[in-house]
């Protein structure tokens, strides 16, 4: 079921998943590939290449369980922004595991690359693949939250709007948990979820 289409890395489609198996735990695992296969979905009712977003889908959260140790060493000898040290694995599974990705899975198509970037935080900025993988994340069958429901909705009636739903929500959450708020997420909100 889970084939890729090799242009994509170097690497094959059954190598790319025993990495990404071994770099996580079994939920952790399962959790991609139901991104995967939503990110698939969402794709055939936006007008993207079902391939690429069922692969950016599947490779999201490749660096999510990477050590802590390790980030530190990449941020420090890898060129990354120096500020990001001040941040945590939330955030840097998704701007850093770009570089795990990179290096591990041998994949390095930009729009690939800048989805899983924007996976966690959105941007003021988004392709039609950085929303697709944003949404798939966040609605994927195993997710249950209050308003998952609500959410499914809204992404699967109009992308852009789903956006905006869980930019607002998750901007609520991180206030109600009083927890220290990415620029990107906040600059993200003003610009998708402002009426
Ligand atoms: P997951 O990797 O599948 O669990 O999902 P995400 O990558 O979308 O999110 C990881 C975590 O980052 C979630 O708990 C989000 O609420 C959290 N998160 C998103 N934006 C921010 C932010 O600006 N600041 C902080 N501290 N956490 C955030
Ligand atoms: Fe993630
Ligand atoms: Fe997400
Ligand atoms: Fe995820």
């Amino acid at each position: 079921k889970l084939n890729f289409k090799d242009t994509y890395s170097s690497l094959t489609s059954s190598e790319i998943v025993a990495k990404e198996q071994s770099n996580m735990d079994d939920a952790r695992f399962q959790h991609c590939v139901r991104v995967s296969e939503t990110a698939r979905k969402l794709a055939e009712l936006n007008n993207y290449d079902p391939d690429k977003a069922a692969l950016a889908g599947f490779v999201h959260d490749y660096a999510k369980q990477v050590p802590v140790e390790e980030y530190i060493k990449v941020i420090k000898t890898k060129n990354f922004d120096q500020d990001l040290l001040n941040w945590s694995r939330a955030i840097w599974h998704g701007i850093i595991g770009t570089y795990f990705i990179q290096h591990d899975l041998r994949i390095d198509d930009p729009e690939i690359i800048q989805a899983v970037n924007r996976h966690t935080t959105a941007d003021v900025e988004m392709t039609t693949l950085d929303k697709i993988v944003y949404m798939a994340d966040y609605i994927e069958p195993g997710r249950d939250f209050p308003g998952v429901e609500e959410a499914r909705k809204i992404t699967y009636k109009n992308l852009d709007a789903g956006v905006g739903y869980q930019l607002a929500h998750t901007l609520e959450y991180l206030i109600e948990h009083r927890s220290k708020i990415y620029p990107r997420t906040l600059e993200a909100y003003n610009v998708w979820s402002v009426k």
